[in-house]
């Protein structure tokens, strides 16, 4: 069996792959490649698909499925995997990161100090004690955040159009969240409903000063319409980690917004989450690659 890594995985992982056949990175390789391990990075689209005729399985080492084209995966009886549960801790501490971070101007602070000034005065910080944390999706990572954000002392809504009951916090109504809510965390997949979800019509209905933060995908916020709310003081800041095209060209209107504080996609980059995550490829491959 050939297992193409093209995506990046934790450095064991070649060596545990021994154990089914041969296991490159080299790219070229896929025409004759019969399993791929992706990430985010690779875009496993029709014509992806097509140059691969010997190709039985994609595995994807994360939780969105986006980058796939699986009804084509399908047709092609090329199976697809993912590893959902590896990742939600290691993106939910990202999301807390962005959290704990903007309000008590951390970045901030670091650059000025860096820049050799003492900005003692001007950074006032914000508690998150007593304030109400919205989630907009209460899956796997969402669930993660409410709890940490509850250790806080965050008041934690919820908004999830298919989830009916909540353990750490309280499910409300998408307008009840909007109104409510002092920060905003988002964590649905990108479907054809959340796709430009969060534009200026829902902008609108959020509280003055607002700070969205967002470990989920880029796709589900229009960009222009944040970059206008950022602009003119509606959205206070925006923590992302996630964009509509990684990574963001030059032109994107959030990278000259103000106040948006950014990491380059690295949710699921956790040392400890790509070694879990090698443990469920390796035993994907047991199951259902006829070793
Ligand atoms: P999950 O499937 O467990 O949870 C997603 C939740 O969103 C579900 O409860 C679902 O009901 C809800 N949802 C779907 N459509 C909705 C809608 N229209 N309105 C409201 N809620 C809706 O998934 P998860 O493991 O929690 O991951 C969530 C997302 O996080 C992934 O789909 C992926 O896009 C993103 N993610 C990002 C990173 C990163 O590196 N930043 C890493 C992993 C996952």
């Amino acid at each position: 069996m050939k297992i193409l890594i093209s995506d990046a995985f934790d450095p064991s992982l070649p060596e545990r792959l021994k154990a089914f056949g041969e296991a490159t990175d080299d790219k070229n390789q896929l025409p004759t490649a019969n399993v791929v391990l992706i990430r985010s990075k690779t875009k496993c689209t029709k014509e992806y698909i097509d140059s691969a005729p010997e190709l039985k399985i994609i595995i994807r080492g994360g939780v969105g499925l986006d980058n796939v084209d699986l009804d084509y995966a399908k047709q092609k009886g090329v199976q697809v995997f993912n590893t959902p549960a590896a990742s939600s801790v290691a993106v939910a501490e990202l999301a807390m990161a962005h959290l704990v971070a903007i309000p008590n101007r951390l970045i901030e602070g670091h650059m000025t100090m860096k820049a050799g000034q003492w900005a003692k005065k001007e950074l006032k910080r914000t508690e998150l004690y007593q304030k109400t944390l919205g989630l907009i999706g209460l899956g796997r990572i969402g669930g993660e955040v409410a709890k940490r954000a509850k250790a806080f002392g965050m008041h934690v809504l919820a908004y999830d159009k298919y989830v009916d009951r909540a353990d750490a916090c309280e499910l409300v109504s998408l307008d009840e969240l909007l109104a409510q809510a002092d920060f905003i965390s988002l964590h649905t997949p990108l479907t054809e409903e959340t796709r430009g979800m969060i534009n200026a019509g829902l902008i609108g209905k959020m509280k003055d000063g607002v700070i969205l933060i967002n470990t989920g995908r880029g796709k589900v916020i229009n960009e222009a319409d944040l970059a206008a709310a950022l602009a003119g003081g509606k959205v206070r800041a925006y923590g992302t980690d996630v964009w509509e095209s990684d990574p963001p060209p030059e032109s994107s209107p959030l990278l000259s917004a103000p106040n948006v504080f950014m990491t380059p996609h690295i949710g699921a980059s956790s040392k400890e989450n790509l070694l879990r995550i090698g443990d469920i490829i390796v035993a994907l491959l047991e199951e259902h690659g006829g070793k």
